[in-house]
């Protein structure tokens, strides 16, 4: 099984609120040149939109909330598709009831505060393939 292993260094920031958060996170790892990062997110979201991928017909089913949430926690990383800085991110997100949704994070969520964590490998990173079985850009395994 392939594994990537590397020192790491850590970057905290806030993107500013109204920001799209998956560019705001993609723009942020290009500014850095960061290709291949662990990333954390703590905050608040004024409108979450986010995925749901079914593994039978290998496709997202995209959902929306409109209206304020907390980001309870949000994780995933960033790696490289196509030559450019990729995020992939996990959001779990709870409203005035506690109760929490989340899934795959889309285009069209609205920041309204985000604390970002990136741990940033320094060395080789993964870089995304598309693969066969899941219908999706992957890491290698091999
Ligand atoms: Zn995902």
């Amino acid at each position: 099984m392939r594994a990537f292993t590397s020192e790491t260094s850590s970057t905290l920031l806030r993107l500013p609120p109204g920001t799209d958060l998956l560019d705001g996170l993609t723009s942020a790892a290009k500014d850095r040149e960061i290709t291949a990062a662990w990333v954390n997110v703590i905050g608040a979201v004024r409108k979450l939109t986010f995925g749901f991928y079914d593994q039978e017909t290998k496709e997202y089913t995209t959902l929306t909330h409109d209206g304020e949430l907390e980001i309870a926690s949000a994780m995933g990383n960033v790696s490289m598709k196509d030559g450019d800085p990729f995020v992939h991110l996990h959001v779990v997100c709870s409203g005035t009831d506690g109760r929490a949704i989340g899934g795959h994070l889309m285009p069209g969520t609205e920041v309204f505060v985000a604390e970002v964590l990136f741990q940033t490998f320094r060395g080789e990173g993964p870089v995304r393939e598309q693969d066969e079985d899941t219908g999706l850009a992957l890491w290698p395994t091999d």
